[in-house]
């Protein structure tokens, strides 16, 4: 999936696996991983993010979202034109929707999220023609390595240490949890 297109879609892989590297900061808390990094124009990291929903209680805490605001407070600026927002799980509706308006260039996504995808999943809002910004995508880069650290989180709350929150979890349907991230 590398080395096609313009000139920096050959970093697509490293970025990945830096926004791999984020998502752990989400387990310490119970947050189901997801690890996005928003980079400038220029292919400088500007801000990182990793789910964060539960240690915050705030229902808009995913990784996105929380990268989109910290690029956005280093720019000095709501408009991240020409960044890429790297992300190691498709974005749902809400994220979707934010980096539209933040106007990102690229959108880098690893594993494919069909139970809340919005980037082809379940909707398209990038790419929806009634919207005034659609940014570029590219799916499916470390694919399989994103979609292990969802699987493997949700497998460790189904083991009999994993306490409390091993609650509906059954692998294939479990909508409620997956999506609930
Ligand atoms: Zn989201």
């Amino acid at each position: 999936m590398s080395g096609e297109g313009r000139g920096v879609v050959w970093t697509d892989e490293p970025w990945m696996r830096r926004a791999i590297a984020v998502a752990a900061g989400s387990v310490q808390t119970g947050d189901v991983p997801v690890g996005a990094v928003v980079y400038g124009p220029d292919g400088q990291e500007l801000a990182t993010g990793h789910n964060r929903r539960e240690a915050t209680g705030d229902p808009t805490a995913h990784a996105e979202v929380v990268a989109l605001r910290a690029a956005a407070a280093v720019l000095g600026s709501w408009r991240l034109s020409g960044c890429t927002l790297v992300v190691t799980l498709e974005p749902c509706t809400m994220c979707a929707g934010a980096l539209v308006l933040a106007r990102v260039q690229r959108l880098v996504f690893g594993a494919w999220e069909p139970k809340t995808g919005a980037v082809g999943s379940l909707w398209d809002v990038v790419r929806d023609r009634r919207l005034n910004h659609r940014p570029e995508v590219h799916s499916g880069v470390l694919e399989a390595e994103c979609a292990a650290l969802v699987r493997d989180f949700l497998s460790g709350l189904r083991d009999p240490g994993g306490g409390d929150r091993a609650v509906g979890t059954g692998l294939a349907g479990d909508g409620d949890r997956r999506a609930d991230r």
